[in-house]
């Protein structure tokens, strides 16, 4: 398949052929450029409460419904701030510069991190790009919360000019060193997800390097943290940038043949669960169509099209122990028959994150 071939080199072309000078040499790279200054704003104003912000009232009714009762307090007090800081910015598409730090926090609320995290979140671009210092927010909100901020003001300058992949290992290495506090680099994942998720507006060289360096190191850590979610929503979005031919190509074909793929994948799901669910009661069978980007590696990696490639699904079946687990094998098996070389035992060999379970 010589076009899949052609787009694959692409990408690598893509990939190689980037300026590395300049590359997020400053803070969070393009930053810079996604700000616009207004004219400065009047005298001294209060600050304005979550609630009665367009943006933070989204805030606001997020945390009404979260599970866990975090310090409203203490939020507030710190969206205030950062309102206040960020008033006079814009973003490039046009929205108001605060609407940024509180999607970022609203993805954390998701994961359900914790209240210093939020408030980090919430303030995290506040000493980079406002006259705000670290000993203000230390004042004001304790060290836990202007330590994080700290943490990811400083992974923002780690510059990223990396060609080789060794380089680029080393590069997450330093950022995880940097990181220290694991929360400050869930925070920066955050971060670089709502930046991914409004690239759109960006020059097409600012898309490319910064979908580049999400899949080279973002992506990565993403899955060393056990992150799934984030990760393939990360390497989805950057490829869109990365390849837009290739992405475009299996999207138009997942979208003009869903009810085909569903129904291959019910039916799966329906004869697992037939057999599974009387013997192990409590077991849960849940199914998916692989994300974009792990179908793209296999259609140039294999140079297969999208046709030729028998994986697009992927089938989760959940148990209690260990034992059933082997058990719940031996009736796929018989049912499906296995592939040869494709079976993979992470129980008895777990992956270096502690993942566990059986590949077939
Ligand atoms: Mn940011």
């Amino acid at each position: 398949m010589t076009g899949g071939c052609r787009r694959w080199m692409t990408l690598r072309h893509l990939v190689h052929t980037m300026p590395a000078e300049g590359l997020g040499g400053g803070a969070e790279p393009g930053l810079q450029l996604a700000v616009q200054e207004l004219q400065p704003g009047g005298p001294e104003e209060e600050a304005v409460s979550m609630r009665d912000d367009p943006v933070g009232r989204r805030l606001a009714e997020a945390l009404d419904q979260a599970e866990y009762a975090y310090d409203r307090e203490l939020l507030e007090r710190v969206f205030g701030l950062a309102q206040k800081a960020h008033k006079e910015q814009l973003r490039l598409n046009g929205d108001a510069y605060i609407s940024h730090p509180v999607e970022v926090a609203l993805i954390l609320l998701e994961l359900g991190m914790d209240n210093e995290c939020i408030a980090a979140a919430l303030l995290h671009d506040v000493v980079e790009d406002t006259p705000v210092t670290t000993k203000e927010l230390r004042t004001a909100f304790g060290p836990d919360v202007a330590t994080l901020v700290e943490g990811v003001t400083k992974l923002g300058k780690i510059p990223y000019t990396s060609k080789e992949e060794e380089q680029v290992e080393n590069l997450r290495k330093m950022f995880m060193a940097t990181a220290k506090d694991i929360r400050v680099l869930i925070i920066k994942l955050a971060d670089r997800l709502h930046n991914m998720r409004t690239l759109e507006v960006m020059p097409d060289f600012k898309r490319r390097e910064k979908s580049r360096e999400t899949m080279e190191v973002y992506a990565p850590l993403a899955h060393r943290l056990g992150m799934q979610r984030m990760k393939v929503e990360l390497e989805d979005l950057a490829l869109r940038y990365l390849d837009p031919v290739g992405y475009g190509e299996i999207q138009h074909d997942f979208a003009e043949n869903r009810s085909e793929h569903e129904q291959f994948l019910g039916d799966i799901m329906a004869r697992i669960r037939a057999r599974v669910e009387p013997e192990f009661p409590g077991s849960q069978v849940s199914g998916r169509i692989k994300h974009t980007y792990s179908v793209y590696q296999k259609m140039y990696k294999q140079n297969k099209t999208l046709r030729e490639i028998y994986d697009l699904y992927a089938v989760r079946i959940i148990v209690d122990s260990m034992v059933d687990c082997y058990n719940v094998l031996g009736i796929v098996h018989d049912l499906f028959k296995p592939i040869p070389g494709k079976f993979k035992d992470y129980i008895s060999t777990p992956k270096p994150n502690m993942y566990q379970s059986l590949h077939t």
